[in-house]
């Protein structure tokens, strides 16, 4: 699935390779040549990933990660920290700093491209392609199928519309845990989306009504006052 990617680094020929490589991966990059502009596109859009270089003119790489690991909005977005240095003490500060990985320049694209997917896998398991399994729904963002396998091991094609979609494959990948209608509409209508709440309620009735023929309507509970999760335990009640 292509995912924005903010890369902050100053070298113009560093930037351009790694935007190249990205695009070529089906990735969207954005660049930024500081972490004050770093700084000012994320306060317009969130993006899924950021590579982040070490050494940057003014606010440094390290100082960047601090600050947006502290912050409410930026807390939870995967960043890579890109290093010239490999000495232990110099990685150990990064990962302190909030960095989900760093990688040491040089590198390979693919190599660049296997952490990326890495991390994304490990926090953001909704922007990846591959395909997720659960009380016997299976979604494969590749193909956007949905099934279900039936008593008699049959496989059934369940009809989803696109915000149908993508709300059932967040809510699978982040099971079990109650999402409030805030959390849903920044994670699948897209951050900074300006959407009444309500809108919420209207695709959680449709993903139900699409999921009732297999008879996992059921796997969407509502949580009173707090919104809605994605739950497999027996004796999970609707309220609604
Ligand atoms: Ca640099």
């Amino acid at each position: 699935m292509a995912s924005n990617i903010l890369i902050v680094e100053d070298e113009p020929a560093i930037a351009e390779l790694l935007a190249v490589n990205l695009r070529h991966a089906g990735h969207c990059p954005i660049l930024a040549a500081s972490a004050e502009e770093a700084l000012r596109l994320i306060r317009d859009v969130l993006p899924d990933v950021m590579l982040v270089d070490w050494m940057l003119p003014g606010m440094s790489g390290v100082a960047l990660l601090r600050e947006l690991r502290q912050g409410e909005r930026t807390r939870g977005i995967p960043m890579i920290l890109l290093t010239a240095r490999s000495e232990e003490s110099d990685t150990i500060v990064g990962l302190d700093a909030g960095a989900d990985d760093y990688i040491t320049k040089p590198f390979s694209p693919k190599e660049l491209l296997a952490r990326i997917r890495a991390v994304l896998r490990r926090r953001s398991p909704q922007l990846t392609d591959e395909p997720v399994r659960a009380g016997g729904l299976a979604v494969d963002p590749s193909t956007r199928r949905v099934t279900f396998t039936a008593a008699g091991g049959a496989e059934q094609d369940l009809r989803l519309g696109p915000t149908e979609f993508k709300l059932l494959h967040f809510m699978m990948t982040h099971p079990e845990r109650v999402h409030s209608r805030g959390a849903l509409l920044d994670k699948v209508w897209g951050d900074h989306v300006f959407i009444e709440e309500r809108t919420v309620d209207v695709h959680i009735k449709r993903l139900r009504e699409a999921l009732a023929p297999a008879g996992c309507a059921e796997l969407i509970e509502t949580v009173r006052g707090a919104g809605y999760r994605f739950t497999q335990r027996q004796g999970a009640t609707a309220a609604g």
